[in-house]
């Protein structure tokens, strides 16, 4: 009887018509505002949040719609708390991926509800997070609820592409109007398989993207009459000496925190290697068997790999030019120009040039905060009892590592749980589970109170 009234409890966490509605709502209005760099506008969708704000009671002076770009505005807006405490930042970015109508079976811009999920394009990156930040805030406010800090929601444009990142212009701009303790945003992994929840991850760390430009020149001529200084050959070697390398790992707080967990979830030999490489120094031959599955490469060091390659201009001349991309991503705390000196010696060839393509954008990871990792443990296990956290490292890329950089630390997380097999972010038919929606509704909700008060 005990289990059972406890179960009717738990479920009905989720099960609450009211707040669904209200973030529901929001969601559809916020799917429906196209906010694409190519036409869409992310202010038309700040100002409908900062809307629902005011009339939900927030006073003009704490709802904001400001930017460098009257397409490309962004919402912040201030829940006032006692001030006991450093304020708490809630991050999504309201900009999405270009979505053409021709390419998916349903309109990405008219929100639906079909099949047991909501589709469109944003449904999860990253609208689903932004309408439950909205929702929350005025919940939180017709409860009459008081936080021990100060709770900011920036609503952001510019995330995925375009030249108006709303993270990296209110940071140059508007610090006082976001500045936080520490900030929660996306980035988590909310990950189901078969229909099961196996893991709810909260992202401390982030690699550093980085591509560089591998280049030779030479004389060229005519290929009847070829000789030693051959742009290609020279290119080619470097890039085998190259492919024969690889770079030290290296662990820190987070991997090592997550090779720790993961090793309890995962069977045979590759448990023990988990937990090998989970000790300082981690264990080399342990290390070397994980590589082997590209994920766990990723994870445990630095990656640079040959992506495109352009050489000579004619079939019957010498090559005058030969030319590689590298991409790199670098583990967090490691810096690119270590990455570009270890290039240049591998390649072992100074007739090859190694350029840096974009100024990469460095990324300290998160530390490991018990108050935050706690209250995220306390609302997963009351949500989904059974499910572990697992601390994770995106190997790709978010607005995180702006605020990381700037001395907030950042901590992805989600709670609306995606099957791995099937995550269509950035992709088409975009589409996020109903109750998903719902439990990451109630789930979001609960973290932003527990830890505030
Ligand atoms: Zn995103």
């Amino acid at each position: 009887m005990i289990t059972r009234f406890l179960l009717g409890a738990l479920l009905a966490l989720a099960d609450d018509p009211v707040n669904n509605q209200l973030a529901q709502d929001i969601y559809k209005q916020l799917i429906e505002i196209n906010t694409t760099d190519s036409a869409g506008n992310t202010t038309v969708a700040a100002r409908a949040m900062a809307d629902r704000l005011k009339a939900a009671g927030f006073p003009d002076s704490d709802v904001q719609v400001i930017g460098p770009n009257p397409r490309k505005e962004n919402l912040v807006a201030r829940y006032r708390g006692t001030g006991q405490r450093k304020p708490l930042l809630l991050v999504a970015h309201l900009d999405v991926v270009e979505a053409a109508r021709q390419d998916w079976s349903v309109d990405p811009f008219k929100f639906l509800e079909r099949e047991g999920y909501f589709w469109g394009r944003g449904t999860t990156d990253d609208k689903a997070m932004a309408a439950v930040w909205i929702a929350s805030f005025v919940r939180l406010r017709q409860e009459g609820y008081v936080p021990d800090r100060d709770l900011i929601i920036a609503l952001t444009a510019d995330e995925e592409s375009g030249d108006y990142n709303g993270v990296q212009w209110l940071l140059a701009n508007h610090r006082d109007l976001i500045d936080a303790e520490y900030a929660l945003n996306e980035g988590g992994e909310s990950q189901m398989r078969d229909g099961k929840y196996v893991l709810n991850g909260l992202q401390l760390s982030e690699k550093v993207y980085q591509s560089f430009r591998l280049e030779v020149r030479s004389a060229g001529g005519h290929s009847s009459r070829p000789v030693q200084e051959n742009a290609i050959y020279h290119l080619a070697e470097g890039l085998a000496r190259l492919s024969k390398f690889q770079f030290l790992a290296r662990m820190n707080e987070g991997t090592m925190e997550y090779y720790k967990r993961m090793s309890s979830l995962t069977d045979g030999p590759a448990a023990a290697d988990m937990r090998a490489v989970s000790k300082s120094p981690p264990d080399r031959a342990a290390v070397n068997r994980l590589s082997k599955s590209p994920r766990d490469n990723a994870l445990l060091r630095t990656t640079c790999v040959a992506t495109r390659l352009e050489a000579g201009h004619a079939d019957n001349a010498l090559p005058q030019m030969a030319r590689a991309v590298v991409n790199c991503r670098i583990l967090p705390g490691e810096s690119p120009a270590e990455v570009r000196s270890t290039l240049i010696r591998v390649v072992a060839d100074s007739k090859i040039s190694v350029t840096a393509i974009e100024d990469a954008v460095a990324s300290a990871p998160s530390p490991l905060n018990p108050e935050v990792m706690g209250a995220f443990e306390r609302a997963t296990a009351l949500m989904w009892p059974g499910v572990p956290v697992i601390p994770v490292m995106s190997t790709g890329a978010t607005d995180g590592l702006y605020l990381r950089n700037a001395g907030i630390p950042t901590y992805g997380v989600s709670g609306f749980f995606e099957s791995v097999d099937d995550t269509r972010a950035h992709g088409r038919d975009e589409r996020l589970g109903v109750k998903q929606f719902y439990e990451g509704r109630e789930f979001l909700y609960r973290l932003v109170k527990a830890l505030s008060s």
